[in-house]
């Protein structure tokens, strides 16, 4: 097991994207029925994320509240915006630092790009491996990534802890519910908190002790011409393909006059979040990953 302290609190977190209702209205679920989520040995807390986005029926009010947590932009003064004020809030509450620092955060969102039971790692810290190891033991839908950034800092939410993840359900449509991945969403809750308690106890659950995490390399953009303007959709053979093999030359865009764009690497790269509404914005069509594995630290005795 790994040498750390107990988990003494978890903070369950809906809706940082205000259009991402399947977990608004889990949290709300739990705040109904508290006991869903008390184990004895930790203090379950949830949180609405983005309230006035989620009241708007939007993904955010002035920007993308999960772009908010890098260090340097909570120290930073003259970031006055509805969501960089909403994140200082919520940093200053739950972070290591705040005032009621949280030892692991579940963050749940959902996809419009055919995700099925994604957990993002917030870091490949050996206990997030661990938990990932278990979760996609349990349920072979699970599927577990991780993004990798330049500078190592990412910007999201749940980098308030080193302990947690993201879990990214899909396809579902921006504003609606999906009962199946309702469902699939609070059983993959109930299973970290229940792996969160074992933990306490010395006793994790056992797993596989290799993990395949699939690893962003890169993001692809949409063909843009100088304007800005997309000049091609994703290809019809790739559509909801997320996480299956792309080979190179295997066509990835469709231009409006039905000319095939391909892609253009050198392996086979499985990419994910194909055709996510919320990315139009940011220049990303497609999140390009490889399948790295993973030797997990053996449990002692
Ligand atoms: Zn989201």
């Amino acid at each position: 097991m790994i040498n750390m302290s107990k988990i003494k609190r978890v903070v369950i977190v809906g809706g940082t994207h205000g259009n991402e209702i399947t977990g608004i209205y889990l949290v709300k679920k739990f705040e109904r029925s508290p006991h869903l989520i008390q184990r004895s040995s930790f203090e379950a807390l949830t949180l609405l994320g983005n309230p006035q986005a989620y009241a708007i029926g939007k993904r955010y009010v002035d920007t993308d509240l999960n772009r908010c947590f890098l260090p340097e932009d909570l120290e930073n003064p003259n970031l006055t915006s509805y969501e960089t004020q909403r994140a200082k809030i919520i940093y200053q509450t739950f972070s290591s630092q705040g005032s009621q620092p949280a030892d692991f955060v579940i963050d749940l969102h959902s996809s419009t790009a055919n995700m099925g039971l994604t957990i993002i790692l917030a870091s490949q810290h050996q206990f997030n491996l661990q938990l990932a190891a278990y979760l996609a033991s349990i349920n072979p839908k699970v599927k577990i990534l991780y993004s990798r950034s330049r500078n190592q800092e990412r910007p999201h939410l749940d980098s308030i802890c080193e302990f947690g993840c993201t879990v990214e359900v899909g396809a579902i449509a921006q504003g609606i519910l999906d009962a199946g991945l309702f469902q699939e969403t609070e059983e993959i809750v109930h299973a970290i908190l229940d792996y969160l308690a074992a933990y306490n106890q010395g006793n994790p659950p056992p797993r596989k002790d290799k993990l395949s995490v699939y690893q962003s390399i890169q993001t692809i953009d949409y063909p843009r011409n100088e304007s800005g303007e997309i000049e091609a959709m994703i290809h019809p053979q790739l559509q909801f393909r997320d996480y299956q093999p792309l080979h190179p030359g295997e066509p990835i865009f469709l231009t409006f006059d039905g000319k095939e764009i391909v892609y253009e690497g050198d392996s086979v790269v499985y990419p994910v979040f194909i055709n996510e509404a919320a990315y139009y914005e940011k220049g990303i069509a497609m999140c390009i990953t490889e399948i790295i594995n993973q030797n997990l630290v053996q449990d002692e005795g």
